[in-house]
C-alpha cells in the first residue's frame, strides 16, 4: 500500500514522509507456496528462524538474513497442518502478514508470486507484472457503499523507476479465494479492469493499509484466465523466473528510500 497516513494523524503523515527520505532498511517478502519460496530463500542465501517469532503450533514459517545492506525477512504461511498442502488464500496470507508485521516492523512489504493473466489485456505466460492497485474479485455485497467494501481497492506504493528500470509490466491485479474463476469473478475483474488474478494480494493489501506500511505486489503469470482457461501448473523454470524477478527487485531496492522506487 502507500504509505500515505491518516489524514486526520498529522504525526502519522510525518513519520511516513521520514521513512520516505531513509534508505529503506528491513523487508518482508510474502509469499504463499513453498514451491514460490524456496527458491528466493537459495538465491538471497536465508535461514529459517528456528526461534519464531510466530505463536507456538502455527504452521508460518519465516527465513531470515542479510543480503547486501537489507535486512530480509521472507514468510510462508507454511502447510496445512491435517492437509499437508500449501496454505494459499486470503485467511493464512491476512494472519501471516499482521504477525509478521506486528514482529517485524518493516520498512516494505514485497507480496510475490504466480498468477493466471488476462490475454486479453496483454498478459503472456511468464510476464512479470507490478501491480498498480489490487482488488478482490469474489467479495460481492449489493448494498450501496458495502459494494466498495467488498471490493476493498487499495493502491499499491507507486514504483515507476523500479518499474522502467526492470522493464516490468504494470497492471490492476485481482484476488479471490477460489483458483478456479466464476462468471461473476470474471465479470467483477473485467469492470475492474484487471490483468493478473492471484489469491492472496489484496489480503496482504488489506492489513498493509490497516498498519500503514508501503507494498508492491510482483507477479509472475504462468497460466491465462480469458479464452480457454488453463489450470496452474508446477514448473521449477515459473518458479525460477518468480526467483529472478524478486531478486532483481531487491537489488534495486537496496541502498534506496520508498520515494526513489
Ligand atoms: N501452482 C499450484 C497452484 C496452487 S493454488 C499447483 O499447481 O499446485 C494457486 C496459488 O498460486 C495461489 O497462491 C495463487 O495466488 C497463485 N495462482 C497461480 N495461478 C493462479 C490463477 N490462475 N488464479 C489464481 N491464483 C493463481
Amino acid at each position: 500500500m502507500a504509505p500515505h497516513g491518516d489524514k486526520s494523524d498529522a504525526a502519522d503523515e510525518t513519520m511516513v514522509a521520514k521513512a520516505e527520505k531513509r534508505p529503506i532498511s528491513t523487508i518482508l517478502i510474502v509469499l504463499a507456496m513453498q514451491s514460490e519460496a524456496l527458491p528466493v530463500v537459495n538465491k538471497l542465501n536465508l535461514s529459517e528462524d528456528l526461534q519464531s517469532v510466530f505463536p507456538k503450533g502455527v504452521p508460518w514459517v519465516r527465513y531470515r538474513g542479510f543480503y547486501k545492506d537489507l535486512n530480509i525477512n521472507l514468510v510462508w504461511p507454511g502447510k496445512d497442518s491435517s492437509l499437508g498442502v500449501d496454505c494459499v488464500g486470503t485467511v493464512p496470507a491476512s494472519l501471516v502478514t499482521y504477525a509478521s508485521i506486528q514482529a517485524l516492523q518493516p520498512d516494505l512489504i514485497i507480496n510475490a508470486g504466480t498468477a493466471g493473466g488476462f490475454k486479453a489485456k496483454g498478459a503472456c505466460i511468464g510476464d512479470v507484472y507490478v501491480a498498480s492497485d489490487v482488488a478482490f474479485c469474489d467479495r460481492r455485497i449489493p448494498i450501496p457503499v458495502f459494494d466498495l467494501y467488498g471490493l476493498g481497492l487499495r493502491q499499491a506504493l507507486s514504483t515507476p523507476n523500479l518499474q522502467k528500470e526492470l522493464n516490468l509490466k504494470v497492471g490492476k491485479l485481482s484476488t479471490g479465494d477460489s483458483l478456479h474463476m466464476s462468471t461473476q469473478d470474471e465479470a467483477s475483474m473485467v469492470a475492474n479492469d484487471a490483468v493478473v488474478k492471484d489469491m492472496e494480494a489484496a489480503a496482504v493489501a488489506y492489513v498493509a493499509d490497516l498498519l500503514k506500511v508501503p507494498s508492491v505486489f510482483l507477479k509472475v503469470v504462468i497460466d491465462i484466465k480469458d479464452g480457454e482457461e488453463t489450470t496452474a501448473e508446477e514448473s521449477s523454470q515459473r518458479f525460477a523466473a518468480l526467483e529472478r524477478a524478486v531478486t532483481q527487485v531487491t537489488d534495486f531496492i537496496n541502498g534506496k528510500c520508498l520515494s526513489d522506487l
